[in-house]
């Protein structure tokens, strides 16, 4: 059957055999090359491993191809349903200005930047046009809060007319929380949110990335989060770090923080070439290599913290983990083929227009306006049929991109044109010099060390992420 393969950098004398499907195996040299030119010994415990995956098949190979047929279909079950996850974004202003912003920010006064009446319904009419019967409606800013009124405004008139339409929606935001009041939390209690801010580490981290007038963000947003979690459960709040240059030398520190919070999660999240972020790349920037050295010492501290009974897990590396030990899809939008850009999200701009990703519309701040689909007041078939969309599909598949097409991680990565053409004018990309792709290989190369290594704690606690079961609930655990 198809398969790809690698030599993964620190697993020595074994190479790495993925399936179309995302099954895996790691074989010694003479059994790479014997199963490479169809001569295994048939007797082998590797030949059984590798029949039991469908790398091989004896005979009729009808019965695996229809089983490989419906791990497939498994895999890219996000594609039934077009966008799930509907982006609104009710206002740029903001009253922070942190050096990384990924957006061009408004100054709180400037209303003028803010979503109308007309544009917010206008919006809802398309998500309820798309054919996805779970969705999830997100809000963002600039700072949403200083929109509240819009947001309550859209989630009341989604909730009556899907009185009708009988629809499973979710509610997130993503905000500092530092204006939320009582009113807004029993709103959201009502609704069920799920509240995400950011933090971005110790105070003296936290404040330099994310200067306020004051120079208390960090005591702001601890406060926010505690009343926060008073109002709505402890798990209410999820909280992600946008990784400076400042960042890179105390992993260990931020993650402290976290544990100190008691969050179960954090999300280690590298800087984004766009808005704001890109004009200060040369300050707050850094290489992917020193990325990647980052997040191998982070991983391999909170796997440590792990085995001495705390719990926490960082949130890419479980989607990642998700599609590498999973037959199942995420619901991560940004590292899919075909490319969730569109096909598994819908941004709805203040000013009205639809962009294909968070990503998109940024990319139209800084005045390319390629992947913009139309207006909230196009019709969703014709967005869909718009020629940002054909874009899309021509180069979001990257099973069929010049590089990932042949690369043994192709299962477990994703097509991103918009991140192509932002770094490299081009929406194919060039794989040995994309950032996406080293990146993606870098991390597939760690995770893959791992797997090789087989330390039962660490496969314990991967297998724990992603079941979302603590370790002592996992099958075989007492015997052990
Ligand atoms: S982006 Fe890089 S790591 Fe991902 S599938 Fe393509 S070649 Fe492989």
């Amino acid at each position: 059957m198809p398969f790809r393969f690698a030599r993964v950098p620190g697993v020595a004398g074994k190479v790495l055999v993925t399936s179309e499907v995302g099954e895996f195996e790691f074989l010694t040299e003479t059994e790479f090359r014997a199963f490479a030119a169809g001569v295994m010994d048939q007797a082998s415990d590797t030949y059984a491993n590798l029949q039991a995956k469908h790398f091989l098949v004896e005979g009729d190979a009808s019965t695996a191809i229809r089983l490989v047929a419906a791990k497939y279909r498994t895999r890219k079950s996000f594609l039934r349903s077009g966008p799930a996850l509907h982006v609104f974004v009710v206002t740029l202003r903001c009253d922070h200005s942190c050096r990384y912003c990924q957006v061009s920010r408004r100054a709180p006064d400037e209303s003028c930047f803010d979503m109308s009446e007309e544009t917010a319904l206008a919006a809802i009419d398309r998500i309820f046009e798309a054919p996805s019967r779970t969705i999830t409606v997100e809000f963002q800013g600039g700072e949403p809060l200083l929109a509240f009124p819009r947001i309550r405004q859209i989630v009341e008139a989604i909730e009556e007319r899907n009185l009708s339409e009988r629809r499973c929606f979710t509610y997130t935001m993503t905000s500092t929380l530092h204006l939320v009041d009582d009113e807004m939390l029993a709103f959201f209690r009502k609704h069920g949110f799920q509240l995400s801010t950011s933090l971005d580490g110790p105070a003296g981290l936290h404040d330099a990335n994310r200067p306020m007038p004051g120079r208390d963000s960090h005591r702001r947003t601890v406060e926010a989060i505690d009343r926060t979690r008073a109002a709505l459960g402890p798990h209410a709040v999820s909280a992600l770090t946008t990784l400076s240059r400042a960042s890179l030398g105390h992993p260990e520190a931020i993650i402290d923080e976290y544990v100190r919070l008691g969050f179960p999660s954090i999300f280690l999240r590298p800087l984004s070439p766009f808005g704001f972020a890109a004009r200060s790349a040369q300050r707050i920037g850094y290489t992917t290599e020193e990325f990647l050295r980052f997040y191998e010492r982070a991983l391999a501290y909170i796997l440590k913290l792990n085995r001495e009974g705390i719990r926490l897990q960082e949130a890419y590396t479980v989607i990642l983990l998700t599609h590498i030990l999973t037959p199942f899809p995420t619901g991560y939008a940004d590292l899919r083929s075909p490319t969730g850009s569109g096909l598994g999200a819908l941004v709805y701009n203040y000013d009205g227009q639809v962009y294909a990703s968070d990503e998109s519309r940024m990319l139209a701040e800084m005045g390319d306006q390629t992947f913009r689909l139309g207006s909230v007041h196009d019709r969703y078939a014709d967005l869909m049929a718009s020629e940002a969309m054909q874009v899309l599909l021509a180069t979001g598949v990257a099973e069929a991109l010049p590089g990932c097409s042949d690369c043994a991680f192709l299962p477990y990565c994703g097509a991103d044109p918009v991140f192509n053409l932002t770094r490299e004018g081009d929406p194919v990309g060039h794989r040995p010099t994309n950032e996406h792709c080293a990146k993606h290989t870098g991390l597939f190369s760690i995770l893959f060390r791992y797997l090789a290594e087989a330390d039962p704690h660490v496969m314990s606690t991967f297998t724990s992420w992603v079941t979302q079961r603590p370790v002592q609930c996992l099958p075989g655990a007492e015997a052990a």
